[in-house]
């Protein structure tokens, strides 16, 4: 009970600064017993006393404001991509107090190499933020099994049944980071953990779509505001969705993926850019910015394929909402005219709505917010956990 209306307190603050006798009206709790909970979450360093609108200005009076502490638990969180590496730490508040990312070809790298270089940007971000973690979370390009740290395998790494969690603890302390070793370690989809964020950071309503190029094509499914993860937690592959029965032969085996029209290698083949190394979505948001007619025709071609398989998901799911975020955030432009087109022409139940359909703000920073803001949301939850009840 205790650690419920521990909580509850907190969740209520969390929502916005306020006082305890505010916190009392909104809770039902009595106000005795919300400053005896509010003196635990301070005593944990959960909290602050933001401002004084008690006359007297005495800490501690009905009338002080209450935030969540900037200086207490914060969240790491940690990226593994196909392309780059990065590390970020949010305080309790979920602002971001440091980020580091590195541009490293990690294809085919072995997942030691990998993990070292990562141990040592999670050990500068953590440093440089100043603040202590209360655990570190992982987003990775693949198929994960959460409970168990694993990555059972990420085919654009050419990774399989790597032990992910033991592993990063390993490189951590070889890093010299034994603190960060100590942490609890949480391995998740990058692109589940994208739309997490959208969710949980750019006011997305309950139920939305978000599709997202990463490595391939990733999406998250948010229903009654929960991440759709399916029996075995691998719901939202809809890279595999079949656009045309007859297409190109996909990397999974089977022809006419979603992945072989608006992923990354098709994209760039129908661009004429086939083999060009580097950062492929600034290249195509570049030219495609000069008029580049092949570009443009070829962001239109991935736009249509979307759209197909976007009103696919939309008939099935009925969601608020379809968001475009990682690396498509910043081709919306020229990618959204022809996915408007097919989505108008496809959703069946209701007359589509174009306002349904939006670029993410967060974009390719999406799927490491969500992995360290994951980590305080989940304090902020069950406070009572960190606390030591
Ligand atoms: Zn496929």
């Amino acid at each position: 009970m205790r650690w419920a209306n521990l909580a509850l307190v907190l969740g209520e603050i969390a929502a916005g600064p306020c006082s305890r006798a505010a916190v009392a009206a909104s809770t039902g709790l009595t106000r005795a017993a919300v400053s005896s909970l509010v003196e635990e979450l301070l005593a944990a360093g959960l909290l602050t006393e933001a401002g004084r609108s008690a006359p007297n200005g005495r800490v501690g009076r009905p009338g002080s404001e209450l935030r969540l502490s900037q200086d207490g638990p914060a969240g790491l969180g940690g990226e593994i991509g196909v392309e780059h590496l990065a590390a970020c730490v949010v305080d309790l508040r979920g602002e971001v107090r440091s980020w580091h990312r590195r541009e490293v070809g990690n294809r085919g790298r072995s997942p030691a190499a990998v993990l070292a270089d990562l141990a040592e940007l999670l050990r500068l971000a953590a440093e440089e933020a100043g603040l202590h973690p209360a655990g570190l979370a992982l987003a990775v390009p693949g198929l994960v099994r959460s409970a168990e740290g694993m990555i059972e395998g990420a085919a654009n790494l050419g990774w399989a049944e790597v032990p992910v969690a033991t592993e990063l603890r390993l490189a951590l302390r070889a890093a010299g980071a034994p603190e960060l070793a100590a942490l609890p370690v949480e391995v998740g989809n990058e692109a589940n953990l994208g739309g997490l964020a959208e969710f949980w950071l750019a006011g997305r309503p309950d139920d939305f779509c978000h599709l997202s190029a990463e490595a391939g094509i990733g999406s998250a499914i948010v229903i009654g505001g929960q991440l759709l993860r399916g029996a075995r937690g691998f719901a939202g592959e809809l890279g595999h969705l079949t656009v045309w029965p007859d297409g190109p032969r996909c990397a999974c085996g089977a022809r006419g993926c979603l992945e072989q029209y608006a992923g990354e290698t098709a994209v760039l083949r129908a661009a004429g850019l086939t083999g060009v190394g580097g950062d492929w979505v600034a290249l195509l948001a570049e030219r495609a910015a000069g008029g580049d007619r092949e570009v443009l025709a070829a962001l239109a071609g991935a736009g249509t394929a979307l759209g197909i398989a976007a009103a696919g998901a939309v008939n099935l799911l009925d969601p608020q909402a379809v968001v475009l975020g990682g690396g498509y955030a910043e081709l919306g432009e020229w990618l959204l005219p022809t996915m408007r087109a097919e989505l108008a022409a496809r959703v069946t139940a209701r007359p589509w709505d174009d306002s349904w359909l939006s670029v993410s703000p967060l974009g390719r920073r999406g799927p490491l917010l969500g992995a360290a803001v994951g980590v305080v949301r989940r304090i902020i939850a069950d406070p009572g956990a960190y606390a030591g009840g």
